[in-house]
């Protein structure tokens, strides 16, 4: 994916690549294009995912796309945030990305005289970046007017709420035009947050991106050791459970999926697979079919699930393990959301170790391993700390002898 293929018009590509963007992240490609669709956003995403970019660059060509009536400039998008910090980063990156285009905005917030800040809105803006506080009283001083407002940007949404702004930032909200495009940012979802959402949101589409750093505290997460021939029958004797409402199951390859697939059909469990071989069409089936409950099991490689956003999945199956520690987050980060619970469950075949030392040491903990199921691993292989405590990678791994099952070795 590049940003080419989001249809942003030349003056913002060429912008982009003097920045030194060369493809965008996760939370601006899945954004992007809805938000130039004119689309309400709820965008679950924290500093540092390249979400101001997210919103800035459509912002910028939506409002390129629809020339200002003759006259003064008058504010047609206004981006809220908590902190003057943020306020001047965000306004850096509306003037980097809109360097070509003809547009004007300010950046308003507090602890300075208002002045100069008057001044600019004197002479008429079409973008305003602003703390909530400054702008009320601006509002309040008649020195800024909303009337024209077309596009709402609310960043942090969350902190807003911890700093004690959220009322004063619904006092700026009442004053906005009920017609108008939302964007709505927020890095976790309290229930004042989620309700303001509700409110100010118009069939909002959502939009998550999973911090890498840390795993969900809500996922439980369970090991199993299963030698690799066996996986098929662990999975249909998992699948046998009933409360597992939706699982979807992940593959590292496009013909791992199509087996896995088979291998559940095979015994009677309704399955489909998403991968890049299949055409749009038949992921679009194959994703609605999942979600109205067709079928129970969805079967995914990392690329393909990227684009998918499924609320209320109750189970992640990790059928082979990521060789990037990294996509283990992203993936069990697929269940557990919206305040739902989750369980992510995977299995780990003898050349599997390594991958798992590497999510261990990403995640800081080991994932708790699951012992009653009666596929145990056969296959002898060292504990993934005792040998080498150190490095990524480091493949001691994978030696069969004796006969101790790998569980049996860990403490
Ligand atoms: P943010 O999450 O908006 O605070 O952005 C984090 C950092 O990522 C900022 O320094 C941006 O300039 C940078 N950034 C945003 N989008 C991209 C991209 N597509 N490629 C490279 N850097 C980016």
């Amino acid at each position: 994916m590049s940003f080419e293929h989001l249809k942003l018009i030349e003056p913002i590509l060429q912008a982009l690549q003097s920045e030194g963007y060369t493809k965008p992240t996760p939370i601006q490609a899945k954004s992007i294009p809805l938000i130039l669709e004119k689309k309400d956003l709820l965008g679950c995403a924290q500093t540092g995912t390249g979400k101001t970019a997210a919103f800035a660059i459509p912002v910028l060509q939506l409002l390129n796309e629809e020339p200002q009536t003759s006259g003064q400039r008058k504010i047609r998008a206004l981006v809220l945030t908590p902190t003057r910090e943020l306020a001047i980063q965000i306004s850096d990156s509306f003037a980097a990305y809109g360097k070509n285009l003809n547009l004007k905005q300010i950046v308003i917030f507090g602890g300075v005289s208002q002045s100069s800040q008057v001044n600019a809105l004197r002479s008429g803006v079409d973008i305003l970046i602003a703390t909530p506080g400054r702008l009320l009283d601006l509002m309040n001083q008649r020195f800024v007017h909303l009337d024209n407002i077309k596009l709402f940007v609310l960043d942090e949404a969350d902190r807003m709420l911890d700093m004690g702004f959220i009322n004063d930032v619904k006092k700026v909200i009442a004053k906005l035009p009920p017609k108008r495009q939302t964007l709505f940012f927020s890095a976790t979802m309290p229930p004042e947050i989620q309700r303001l959402a509700n409110t100010i949101l118009v069939n909002p589409t959502k939009v998550e991106v999973t911090p890498v750093s840390s795993t969900a505290e809500k996922i439980t997460q369970g090991l199993y050791y299963v030698d690799k021939p066996q996986k098929k029958h662990l999975l249909n004797h998992i699948l046998k459970d009933q409360s597992i409402v939706t699982a979807l199951v992940f593959t590292r390859t496009k013909h791992g999926a199509d087996k896995v697939v088979k291998d559940l059909n095979n015994s009677g469990i309704k399955a489909e697979a998403i991968h890049g071989n299949k055409s749009q069409n038949a992921r679009q089936r194959a994703l609605s079919n999942f979600k109205d409950g067709s079928i129970r099991v969805l079967v995914a490689t990392d690329i393909a699930a990227r684009g998918i956003d499924i609320d209320e999945l109750s189970h992640v199956i990790n059928y082979e393990l990521p060789n990037v520690p990294e996509t283990y987050v992203h993936r069990i980060g697929r269940t557990g959301r919206a305040g739902l619970s989750g369980v992510a469950y995977s299995f780990c075949d003898a050349e599997e170790r390594p991958y798992l030392k590497d999510i261990n040491k990403l995640i800081g903990k080991q994932i708790p391993l699951l012992e009653d199921n009666p596929y145990p691993a056969l296959i002898e292989v060292a504990p993934p700390a005792a040998k080498k405590p150190q490095g990524r990678g480091g493949r001691s791994e994978g030696s069969n002898q004796g006969g101790r099952k790998p569980w049996q070795n860990r403490r």
